[in-house]
């Protein structure tokens, strides 16, 4: 078979970082889609993906020639408990290739069968959550938040049981790298501080360069993934995102977005809003997200103490130090996004404040989050356009007792009207994946083999700041504004 450019680093690690191990073949694989911009982006063809043998490796049933096919080790907090072994279950990374952009990609099959870490789980992955998650993390990545990607869905000819028979699929996930805070969880819960070096440092070389070369590495180490998981979920607030399922174990340390479960995102705007049917506490609700991020960071840097400092009460000041730089940094990168969704081009010291005002009026009054500030992108520029984003309120008036001092404080910046306006599209979304239109989308391939739907959202959502007047559809809130909604992944 055709030799891809593997180099595999994450394989040349000491043998507790593994479990050697191909994937298991499936009966009758078919490609349901080849995202072919990022084959190029990788370096790989797409035309020799779409073929017989490339399909046959995205499958699972040929292991590519240079391909080192491992199961990852590591553990994790789930829901607050800590569980010392989980691991790839149900994925192989078959190796890492080195980008056009010079930067190192992990290739990975999830739904690719049984590993050593399957504990009672069957390695398969269902059509449904390998559709949405292709999808969503696909518009992640069009929405510019950092993300791993998907490279290929394929169908395994094969049913999966789970309350029911599903169909079967395999998704190829392209990732930064999938080394988690539970894969540093994993060598720490067992004493094992030599491990924990050989991974430290390794994440240093592949993913922090700069602070390899710091003062104290391991503490820049810390600094760089506090900041980098700060930023992250600023992000996803600003969007509306809600990961669903925040364990440590699905908290990535170059920080991106990984592991697309019971994610989605808010209709109508209320900080309390949990989608996940197995998040009964809401320990993972919207509003939640910043605070669950530091305590997985905490847990983190629990782990690095041994390469912190010799001494564990100044190992500990170290970790306080670099835990202490998440909240400006979180901050910063919230504040200062709420800003440019007003169209302010700088933030001034009351400007969080007139954010928050608006947050908690669109609460109090159902108002849909992403229309809401689509909507006031027009209204910047026309007056009369703040109709639009009025009736998005229950009480319209809550709207426009915020909007008098909402315009005050444009007319106080230099920047016309109509270049505010273009500010404000540019980082507001007319388009995110609506949880109605995924089910909808993930009903038609299951139940129809209808792939339509998949292909027409995947375009929509490549552009989600354009106005696409022929697909307004797919920016229309749900009926009800979408309250009680539940994902089961
Ligand atoms: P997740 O909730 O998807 O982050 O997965 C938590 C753990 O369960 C990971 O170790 C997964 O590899 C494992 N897992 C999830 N689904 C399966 C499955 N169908 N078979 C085996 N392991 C699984
Ligand atoms: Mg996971
Ligand atoms: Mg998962």
């Amino acid at each position: 078979m055709t030799a891809l450019p593997f180099d595999n680093s994450y394989a040349r690690l000491p043998q507790g970082f593994f479990a050697r191990r191909p994937p298991t073949p499936v009966a009758a694989p078919r490609l349901i889609r080849l995202n072919r911009a990022l084959a190029e982006e990788l370096g790989l063809d797409p035309d020799w993906l779409a073929g017989p043998e490339g399909v046959a490796a995205l499958a699972g049933n040929a292991v590519p020639e240079g391909a080192d096919p491992i199961a990852a080790a590591y553990a994790g907090h789930q829901f607050g408990q800590f569980v010392p072994q989980l691991g790839d279950g149900r994925a192989v990374l078959l190796g890492e290739v080195v980008d056009r952009n010079g930067r190192r990609r992990d290739i990975q099959l999830k739904g690719s069968g049984p590993t050593p870490f399957s504990r009672r789980g069957d390695g398969r992955a269902a059509l449904g959550p390998v559709l949405r998650e292709y999808l969503v993390s696909e518009a992640m990545a069009a929405l510019g938040i950092p993300t791993t990607r998907a490279l290929a869905a394929v169908a395994t000819g094969e049913p999966v049981v789970r309350e029911t028979l599903l169909p079967g699929a395999v998704l190829t996930r392209v990732a930064a790298s999938h080394i988690r805070v539970g894969t540093f969880q994993f060598f720490a819960a067992r004493g094992d501080v030599e491990g924990l070096r050989a991974l430290a440092d390794h994440v240093l070389a592949r993913h922090y360069p700069e602070a390899a070369q710091a003062p104290s590495p391991y503490r820049a180490l810390l600094e760089s993934v506090v900041a980098a998981q700060a930023e992250l979920v600023a992000r996803w607030l600003l969007v509306g995102f809600v990961h669903g399922v925040m364990n440590t174990d699905n908290m990535a340390v170059a920080g991106e977005t990984i592991d697309y479960g019971p994610c989605a995102f808010l209709d109508v705007y209320d900080p309390r809003t949990v989608f996940s049917s197995i998040d009964q506490n809401g320990r993972y609700a919207y509003g939640e997200q910043p605070r669950i991020a530091l305590w997985n960071l905490t847990r983190l840097a629990e782990t690095l103490l041994p390469l912190l400092a010799e001494d564990e009460t100044a190992a500990v000041a170290e970790a306080e130090a670099a835990l202490a730089g998440y909240a400006p940094r979180f901050e910063a990168a919230y504040h200062g996004g709420f800003a440019r969704k007003l169209g302010l081009a700088e933030t001034r010291e009351d400007d969080p404040a007139l954010a928050g005002d608006l947050l908690k009026r669109m609460a109090e009054n159902q108002a849909d989050f992403t229309l809401t500030f689509r909507n006031l992108c027009a209204a910047a520029e026309r007056p009369e356009a703040e109709t639009a984003v009025r009736d998005l309120f229950v009480d319209p008036t809550a709207f426009d007792a915020w909007s008098g001092r909402w315009r005050v404080r444009l007319s106080q910046q230099e920047r016309d009207p109509t270049a505010t306006a273009a500010a404000m599209r540019a980082v507001n979304p007319a388009y995110i994946p609506r949880n109605h239109r995924v089910e909808a989308m993930i009903e038609a391939a299951v139940e129809r083999s209808d792939f339509a739907p998949f292909a027409e959202m995947l375009a929509v959502l490549s552009r989600p700041f354009a106005d696409q007047p022929e697909h307004a559809v797919y920016a229309e809130p749900p009926a009800g504004g979408g309250v009680g909604y539940r994902t089961f992944c």
